[in-house]
């Protein structure tokens, strides 16, 4: 089984510096495309590979490079920006690639940027990340001692800056047109899109945003092709996918496997199964704001469209599995205290109601709910969803409470019943 992203990563052994990367077939993409190829045939192979974004939502990558402005007459300068700012909970996959091969992502860049003519490149990098960022500081410094970055890169005309952002610890930044704002040095509230921030986007012009995970796998779709890229997948959607798993399970982590395998797999064999004593009762496939799946989904497979189907979304790829022994209102409660307080409040329904949200839901928790409560919530899964926000934010974070609503409702009904959290 092929993992071109993580096969050179130890997490016990340090990052690999220049020399190692280059030894590794490091850089061999970026001479590749420098000695000749057009951006538009760039573009054309990624979109080609049906690379699809992995921050979340899955949009494919050729695509959305396509729809930046080429030629003479596109406004300038154009921007390519990384999103490192992983703060997805129960998402660390991110990281891994970022503290494990600093220069993958660094010649991904490269590379991205080349195919939209961005002459400006950022890494936003979440605020916690202190190593990540000490490691890109230094990898950045040796790209352009190598003649990786700076002017007339490896004698192709193309140039290219990097710059390395620290955000400061807020979910928000990670959406991103908040992210471009906090660029700007104003406050991280998201925009409206349209305009996508390909037409405008950073101080107004061209911009491409992009996953960690997703720039990563551009070098090796240039070295080995389009169909080796859609072969090491199990389904329609191209890649690996680095997946992880978090919760009472015997062995967490992060694996890059092929995309399309099973739940089940990545539950009872990579992270071990559920620990001694506990069941498994729910699981949130790609971070906290997608909806939960339960026992009867363990055979779909981890793809955009699978995941889609069975009623959730794949998201991050980084699953949070709920035991037997945990009680869900609490479980939810808990998110939602981490939605409310990360709401920027810039529009109405995310900012008061969150913390409305959040308020039953202790009150049921303490027991102290009435019956009406629960018809509340479902209310407010219907205020906050989709289309009622300015951004995905509280749409997100309804995603885990309507599908504990609907799988575990008689558990939040036990707790009105009894007067207290039946889990105690
Ligand atoms: P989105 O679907 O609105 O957009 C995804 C990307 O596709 C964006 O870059 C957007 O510009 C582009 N796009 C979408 N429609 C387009 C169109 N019609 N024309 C041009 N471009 C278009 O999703 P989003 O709000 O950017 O992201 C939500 C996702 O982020 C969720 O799926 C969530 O799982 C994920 N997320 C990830 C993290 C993390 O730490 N990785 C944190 C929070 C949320």
């Amino acid at each position: 089984m092929e993992r071109p992203l993580t096969r050179n990563i130890h997490p016990d052994r340090p990052a690999l510096n220049l020399k190692e990367y280059e030894m590794t077939g490091g850089y061999t993409a970026l001479r590749k495309v420098c000695s000749g190829m057009t951006p538009a045939a760039l573009q054309k192979l990624v979109q080609d590979s049906n690379l699809k974004g992995r921050g979340g939502a899955g949009f494919n990558t050729g695509i959305k490079w396509s729809l930046i402005p080429m030629g003479e007459e596109a406004a300038s300068p154009k921007y390519l920006i990384c999103n490192a700012d992983e703060m997805e909970p129960g998402t660390f996959k991110d990281r891994l690639l970022l503290e494990g091969n600093p220069h993958q992502l660094i010649e991904g860049m490269i590379l991205a940027a080349y195919a939209i003519q961005a002459n400006i490149s950022y890494v936003f990098l979440r605020w916690a990340y202190h190593k990540a960022a000490d490691l890109i500081r230094k990898s950045i410094q040796e790209a352009y001692d190598a003649g990786y970055l700076g002017k007339d890169i490896l004698g192709s005309g193309f140039h290219l800056d990097m710059h390395l952002h620290t955000g400061v610890g807020r979910y928000m930044c990670g959406e991103e047109t908040a992210l471009l704002n906090a660029l700007e040095g104003k406050r991280a509230t998201p925009r409206a899109k349209p305009p996508f921030p390909q037409i405008s986007g950073l101080f107004g012009k061209p911009t491409i945003v992009n996953n960690v995970e997703t720039l990563c796998c551009v070098p090796h779709i240039v070295n080995n092709g389009i169909e080796w890229f859609k072969g090491l997948s199990y389904s329609e959607d191209g890649g690996t996918k680095l997946y992880g798993v978090s919760g009472k399970v015997k062995r967490p982590g992060v694996w890059e496997l092929p995309m399309g395998v099973t739940m089940r797999e990545l539950i009872e064999e990579h992270a071990g199964g559920m620990k001694d004593g506990v069941e498994l009762k729910g699981v949130l496939p790609g971070g906290a704001s997608t909806d939960f799946l339960t026992t009867q989904h363990l055979d779909i497979k981890m793809d955009y469209k699978s995941v889609a189907a069975a009623g959730s979304r794949l998201g991050t790829g980084t699953m949070i599995v709920m035991d037997s022994g945990t009680c869900p209102v609490g479980f939810v409660h808990n998110l939602q205290h981490f939605f409310a307080q990360e709401s920027c409040g810039w529009c109405t329904p995310c900012r008061e109601g969150l913390p409305w949200v959040e308020k039953l839901l202790l009150s049921l928790e303490k027991g102290e709910g009435k019956k009406e409560d629960i018809e509340l919530l479902d209310m407010h899964t219907q205020l906050l969803g989709p289309g009622s926000t300015f951004c995905a934010l509280a749409p997100g974070a309804m995603e885990p409470l309507q599908s504990a609503l609907k799988y575990f409702r008689d558990d939040f009904e036990k707790h009105i019943e009894h007067k207290k959290c039946p889990y105690d």
